[in-house]
């Protein structure tokens, strides 16, 4: 039941290596959407970041929709966070806009434009995406920064670097950014893996941004830490974030409550408190579970 899901999240993760790494691993799980450039498909101008969804549909099989007639409009700049049961939908809603699947029916836009009338690589290069299972690869702590933006200069890399608060663990390995990390090197924490991809995503500088929320246990402190980083790289940035747990999002421009019933209730954490549907339901749930001290 599981495996599906283990595939969009490791199709995600190798989505930095660009559309022929993207290509090839959906040919090594035998699965290859028909997804590439449309003849006459142009270079996307930067983007601004506003986001629309249009009546999207979309099923990974034909017997079952997962996401149907969705409207979505998401102002450039703004965040909007989606919480709902497992397997609602939010990820998939999220692999719709770099066009990891197209939908099958309604359009994505960005600044007015369809998504399918530019090209992928334009496309793709404007969305970073952070998510909890971290792509590391053997080599310098400098490439696999660097690796948000092949080419960037040093000085850039250590601008990337504090911003994601992850200066000062570089000051304390042997070699800067020349520790080798990997089977060879350093093992990084679970926090410091988040910070570097956090610093990837910096140095990358898109306009639009997808968090996929981290489940997995880090101690308060990183937790709270990696979310204040990840605050200030949403700034400015259009942002859909997949929220697991409630209290990261209360600042979010904007809360969808996503089910497989669809959208059913959107707002801003008071509203949506003061409207006592389910997302005051999951709310008081998760107080009562993990009462703040
Ligand atoms: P979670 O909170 O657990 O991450 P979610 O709301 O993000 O859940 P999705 O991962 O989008 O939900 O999954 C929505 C539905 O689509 C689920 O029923 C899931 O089993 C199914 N699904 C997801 N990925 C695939 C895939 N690659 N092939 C077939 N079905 C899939």
């Amino acid at each position: 039941f599981y495996r599906p899901l283990e595939k969009i999240n490791a199709v995600i993760e190798t989505y930095p290596r660009g559309i022929a790494g993207f290509r090839s691993y959906l040919t090594l799980i035998g699965e290859v959407p028909d997804i590439a450039d449309r003849p006459g498909a142009v270079v996307a101008k930067p983007f601004r970041g506003d986001l629309r969804f249009e009546g999207v549909s979309f099923g990974y099989t034909p017997e079952r929709q997962v996401l149907r007639d969705i409207d979505l409009i998401v102002p450039a700049g703004q965040t909007v966070a989606l919480v709902g049961p497992s397997g609602a939908g939010k990820t998939t809603l999220c692999a719709l806009l770099p066009r990891f699947y197209d939908v099958q029916a309604g359009r994505i836009t960005i600044d007015g434009i369809d998504i399918r009338d530019v090209t992928l690589a334009s496309l793709r290069g404007q969305i970073g995406i952070v998510q909890q299972d971290v792509f590391l690869f053997a080599g310098s702590i400098r490439d696999n920064i660097a690796y948000g933006r092949l080419g960037a200069t040093d000085a850039e890399i250590l601008i990337a670097a504090s911003r994601a608060r992850l200066e000062a663990v570089i000051a304390e390995l042997p070699n800067g950014l020349d520790t080798l990390i990997g089977e060879r090197g350093v093992k990084l924490s679970g926090g410091q893996k988040q910070r570097l991809a956090i610093a990837r995503i910096f140095l990358m500088n898109p306009p639009i941004l997808i968090l996929d929320e981290a489940t997995s246990a880090l101690d308060t402190a990183t937790e709270q830490a990696i979310q204040q980083s990840l605050a200030e790289l949403a700034e400015g940035r259009t942002t859909l974030v997949i929220a697991h747990r409630l209290a990261t999002i209360r600042n979010a421009d904007r809360i969808l409550v996503v089910t497989d019933q669809g959208i059913i209730e959107q707002g801003s954490h008071g509203d949506l408190l003061a409207a006592r549907g389910t997302y005051r339901a999951l709310h008081d749930a998760q107080f009562a579970e993990a009462p703040t001290a």
